[in-house]
Formats: C-alpha cells, sequence, structure tokens
C-alpha cells in the first residue's frame, strides 16, 4: 500500500471500482484513436461525482475541493485521465460564485445530472499568452446582445461540451484605470454558437487532449448570458485558479502513485544480471526518491484544499501544491519510464501515454515560470518583473 488511509477511503473505493470498469485497454485505445472517452466520463457523472463541488439546493453532492480532488486523483492513480473532465469540477465554481440566482437555477442543476456539460473555458489566446490582460477578443453590446470576434488558442473539450465560460474585453485596454478591469466573462452556448459566428479548429498534440483554436466572427451573445458584472470578469477568473490548479495537483500526485507502483512492480519482478533489477540500489534511489516527492507534494494539496474549503485564502497553496506535484509526477515519470527499459516505449505498458500526459502539467493550466512568479511577488514581496 502507497498511501496511508486517509479519511476519503469511501470515496477512493467508490472511484476505483467505477473505474475497475474502464481498465488500461480503454483508456489506451481512446489514446490511439484520440477519442473522447464518452463512456466513461459518463459513467462519472451518472454516479454524480463530476457534480461533487455543486450545492444539494441544485442537485450536486456540495462536497468540498478535498473531496473533488480526490475524485480527480483516483481516476489518474487507476491508469485514466481525468484531464478529459476536469474542467466540469472548477467551471462550474464561476457560476457559483459571480452567477445571478437565476444564472444558478438555470445552469447549475442540469449540469448536475449530466444533460450540460460545462467542460470548456476559452482564456488563452495566440497573440498574447500568458499575459491575459492583453486579450484582444472583444464582446461589443449591441442592444440585447454582445458581439464577440477575436481568436482563441488550446481551447480544451469544446466538442464535448455544450457550454463554454469566455473571457473577452468589454472596455478597450486604453478606456481602463488597470489593465485588469474592462473584461467580462459568458456563457456560450456552444451548440448554437459553432457555425453561426463560432469556428472551431482541432489542434493535433503531444496527448489526447481536445483542443482547439477558436475563431470569433460577429458571435452574437445573449446578455443574460453575461456571468456577474461587465468588466469584473478577470478577477473572477482568478477567483477560480486555485480550485483549477489544487484539482491538477491532485491528478499529478495520482500519476505519481501509478507510475511508482508500476516501476516498483515491475523493478521486482525484471531479472537481469540473474536478479530483480529492483535489488540495486541505483535502481531502488531514484524511486525512492520520487516517492518521497509524491508525498511531500501530497501534503502540501491538502493544506490548499482545508484552506479553500474554509474559505481562507491559499493562492500560494494552491500554486505551490500544483508546482511540487507536477514536479513529483514528472520525477516519477522519467524513473518509470526508465527502469522499464524499452518496455517503456512499447505502448502496451501505458507508461509512454501516462509519462507524455503528466508532462502537460508543467505548462498548462499555468506554468512553473508563472507559480515561481506568484510567490515571488505576492509570498516574497519582491517587485514586480510584469
Ligand atoms: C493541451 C493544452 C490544453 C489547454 N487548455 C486550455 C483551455 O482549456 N483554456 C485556456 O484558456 N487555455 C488552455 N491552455 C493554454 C495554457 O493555459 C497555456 O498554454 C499556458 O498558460 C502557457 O501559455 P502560452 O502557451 O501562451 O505560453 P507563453 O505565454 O507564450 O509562454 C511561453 C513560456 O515562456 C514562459 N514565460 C512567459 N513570460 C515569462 C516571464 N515574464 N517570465 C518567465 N517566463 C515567462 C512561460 O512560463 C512559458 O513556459 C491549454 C494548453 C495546452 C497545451
Amino acid at each position: 500500500m502507497l498511501q496511508t488511509p486517509d479519511a476519503y477511503q469511501e470515496i477512493r473505493e467508490a472511484i476505483r471500482s467505477l473505474c475497475a470498469e474502464y481498465p488500461d485497454e480503454y483508456f489506451r485505445k481512446i489514446d490511439e484513436q484520440r477519442a473522447y472517452p464518452e463512456s466513461f466520463v459518463d459513467a462519472l457523472t451518472q454516479a454524480g461525482w463530476l457534480a461533487a463541488m455543486i450545492p444539494q439546493e441544485y442537485g450536486g453532492s456540495g462536497l468540498g475541493l478535498a473531496e473533488a480532488s480526490v475524485i480527480m486523483e483516483e481516476i489518474n492513480r487507476n491508469g485514466g485521465n481525468a484531464g478529459a473532465c476536469h474542467g466540469q469540477m472548477y467551471n462550474m465554481g464561476t457560476l457559483l460564485r459571480h452567477g445571478s440566482q437565476q444564472q444558478k437555477e438555470f445552469y447549475l442543476p442540469k449540469i448536475a445530472t449530466g444533460e450540460w456539460r460545462l467542460q470548456s473555458m476559452g482564456v488563452t489566446e495566440p497573440t498574447t499568452g500568458t499575459d491575459t490582460t492583453k486579450i484582444k477578443t472583444t464582446a461589443v453590446k449591441k442592444g440585447d446582445r454582445y458581439v464577440v470576434n477575436g481568436q482563441k488558442v488550446w481551447i480544451s473539450r469544446v466538442k464535448p461540451s455544450d457550454w463554454m465560460i469566455l473571457l473577452a474585453r468589454t472596455t478597450p485596454l486604453a478606456d481602463v484605470k488597470r489593465k485588469s478591469e474592462g473584461m467580462s466573462i459568458f456563457m456560450v452556448d456552444l451548440k448554437k454558437a459553432i457555425g453561426n459566428g463560432l469556428t472551431v479548429r482541432p489542434i493535433p498534440n503531444m496527448v489526447n487532449h481536445e483542443t482547439n483554436e477558436l475563431f470569433f466572427e460577429n458571435l452574437e451573445i445573449p446578455e443574460e448570458n453575461l456571468i456577474g458584472q461587465e468588466g469584473m470578469g478577470f478577477k473572477y477568473i482568478l477567483d477560480g485558479l486555485n480550485a483549477e490548479r489544487t484539482l491538477i495537483a491532485a491528478e499529478c500526485i495520482g500519476d505519481g502513485y501509478w507510475f511508482i507502483e508500476r516501476v516498483s512492480r515491475y523493478a521486482k519482478d525484471r531479472v537481469v544480471f540473474g536478479r530483480p533489477i529492483g535489488q540495486n540500489q541505483g535502481v531502488q534511489f531514484p524511486i525512492a526518491d520520487a516517492y518521497i516527492e509524491v508525498e511531500a507534494a501530497n501534503l502540501m494539496r491538502f493544506k490548499a484544499c482545508e484552506l479553500f474549503d474554509a474559505h481562507q485564502p491559499c493562492g500560494a497553496e494552491a500554486n505551490m501544491a500544483k508546482y511540487l506535484a507536477a514536479k513529483a509526477s514528472w520525477e516519477a515519470a522519467n524513473v518509470c519510464i526508465q527502469y522499464h527499459g524499452g518496455f517503456g516505449f512499447a505502448c502496451e505498458y501505458d507508461v509512454e501515454r501516462k509519462f507524455r500526459e503528466t508532462r502537460l502539467y508543467q505548462v498548462a493550466p499555468v506554468s512553473t515560470n508563472m507559480v515561481y512568479s506568484y510567490i515571488a511577488e505576492h509570498v516574497l514581496g519582491l517587485p514586480r518583473s510584469f
């Protein structure tokens, strides 16, 4: 047993038994076909897991970030990839925190039942990248609608979603006091928008991550789809990032345990020079090192969850958890592929697939340098560099 039992064993057991229906072969095939794991995501939704953080009054389970993070962790721990569905966990938080009562009643119950999927969030743009306040996509009010023009890139889970949260500039940068002002967020009805002002172009990429370029040409969005106050969108997006970062940290923890378990098992079984390779300290130590790093990252992940669930500031902890967990899972991935020798590269061992999947988290949804920058500026009080 790699992990000491914790307070979440019941959730862990339930997710493990659901995942047992979707073994390695399932995810391997989905990866080969670059397909969306429809039946897996449907099963999770039907069992109510993706509505974990939706309050009970809207049909969810009203659980905290800690429980939600365990759900995501266990998917990755059992060989799957929660990247296919994690958007639903944190995107609905934006609606919950900033939507009107009417919007919450309209969207959340249908998201909870799975009738609607809200997996997608459109922020990143090709010419501005991490410098989000410079986004060029605009939403201009015309009568009772907003008209959207611009371009986004790397926007994930568009095809499998019914709705997307979109960040666009509603007041030109030149007309606002602070660069973080003048952006707004909208609910975009994807099924209506595609072909009517929104064009979606898939980006083939290293992982099986459904991600796209989006082109907006006079896309009309009804004014009632604006979430919260006009001009406050950037703040609303930032409010959701701590949950996103912590959930992704948990997925990396799940990956980390998966890699360590697989490589430990292989190192016990694989006999070379007349003894198991795991008997050599040159093999044992890097595995032990990776395990220690995953365990340490796990503590920071639960610290971030505890603060978030107590409604305390947790920006530093969420960022550090994401940083530590992504680093630990990547180190575990390297060790796992290394000590599988040539077999680490064979698709049937799943190591190469998980290796590719976990690498993403050094870059998205926030890159390592941006975490350093957050800590330097917000925790250490060093001067802003941008
Ligand atoms: C598979 C995938 C899925 C994604 N899904 C989504 C999604 O659903 N929605 C969405 O909005 N976005 C999504 N993204 C975008 C993702 O959030 C960005 O790729 C990420 O934030 C980095 O932005 P960028 O690619 O523009 O890199 P850039 O901003 O161009 O930066 C490139 C590199 O330079 C570094 N860098 C830049 N400026 C500085 C600086 N001042 N100091 C130090 N280092 C710096 C960065 O850290 C980074 O490593 C996705 C990306 C990928 C790859």
